[in-house]
């Protein structure tokens, strides 16, 4: 079988995936329950940062129950015949992943509620005046949804989910466990004081990890290395220009823009009239880290730049 590189990375069961140890023991004892009984599992809500597995994790899921997945996002769904076309397709108790939910149109979303709770879906047969709805049976089916942000979803649907899971940043141990696994599938070794210093690099995420694996491979193979040293992953993390503090060029201007309004509170519109990025970017995907690491605070008043982070931005 041919896989494309980033497939190969991607892992396949409940032993493959390291880290989340609190979301997997969850999922572990519903699946096995659900096998049990011969009911589909629940439906279930992942919420969390980008790149943190949710994908992954609802893929395996699938692969664990032996069942089929279909994986499509909010924003993509953007009719109700769309949806209604993929919920016939599906069989009793395979999964249906919708990313973004908290982006779904809330005409789809309402054709949502009686296929999660009752399994059946309305739909509108004839044109005009003739036209009438009918409620058709659908399978039973498991929705797995994810989300950035679990509190932009309404309260109708957040409360058809039989289980929210959040999934959080990696710490540098789990990143090194990921990083080892993965630079072996690409048939090389690495060391663990080499992973550690690309585990700092990853932003508490495993898609970042990932793509700086690839090119610290990249760097390896084209020097004819089997054996990723300290030495040879900082020579690549230096030739890729890969920060040492995980900061993205993004995340550099936003502290700096805090830091010309030295040290005072500044609004999340001020910052993202200077970034040119629309708000819900900042405070789903900038953020987030920059909070966990301590680089910001968030006050009443506006966002603050911390001493750690004056500290990095002076020594760069
Ligand atoms: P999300 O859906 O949360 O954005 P994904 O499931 O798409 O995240 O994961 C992003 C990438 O990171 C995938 O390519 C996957 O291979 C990798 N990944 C995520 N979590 C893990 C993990 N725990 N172990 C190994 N690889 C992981």
């Amino acid at each position: 079988m041919i896989y494309k590189r980033e497939n190969i990375l991607r892992p396949l069961s409940f032993d493959d995936f390291i880290g989340q140890e609190k979301v997997k023991e969850k999922l572990k004892l519903l699946v096995e329950a659900s096998k049990k009984r011969n009911e589909p599992l629940d439906h279930i809500l992942f919420s969390g940062p980008p790149g943190l597995g949710k994908t992954s994790m609802a893929q395996i899921v699938a692969n664990e129950l032996g069942k089929n997945i279909k994986i499509t996002s909010g924003p993509t769904l953007d009719k109700k015949g769309d949806l209604a076309g993929i919920l016939s397709s599906l069989e009793e108790g395979d999964i249906l992943f919708i990313d973004e939910i908290h982006r779904l149109n809330p005409a789809v979303e309402e054709t949502l509620y009686p296929a999660m709770e009752d399994f059946k879906i309305d739909i509108l047969i004839g044109k005009g005046k003739s036209s009438r709805s009918i409620r058709l049976d659908i399978p039973r089916f498991t929705l797995i949804g994810a989300t950035t942000k679990a509190g932009m979803l309404t309260s109708p649907l957040l409360s058809r989910f039989g289980l929210i899971l959040n999934f959080d940043f990696y710490d540098e141990k789990s990143l090194s466990k990921i990083i080892k696994r993965n630079v072996n599938l690409f048939s090389l070794e690495i060391t663990d004081e080499a992973a550690l210093e690309i585990a700092k690099r990853s932003r508490g995420t495993p898609r970042i990890a990932n793509m700086i694996v690839k090119r610290v491979v990249d760097y390896a193979t084209v020097r004819g290395e089997k054996n990723i040293t300290v030495d040879i992953a900082l020579k690549a993390l230096e030739f890729f220009e890969i920060d040492k503090n995980g900061l993205s060029p993004i995340d550099k201007k936003y502290l700096s823009i805090l830091l010309k309004y030295g040290g005072k509170p500044v609004g999340l519109n001020t910052i993202a009239s200077a970034l040119s990025e629309n708000k819900n970017t900042i405070e789903e995907i900038i953020e987030p880290y920059l909070l966990r690491e301590g680089f910001i605070e968030k006050t009443p008043r506006g966002r603050l730049i911390t001493e750690k982070a004056i500290e990095i931005l002076k020594g760069a």
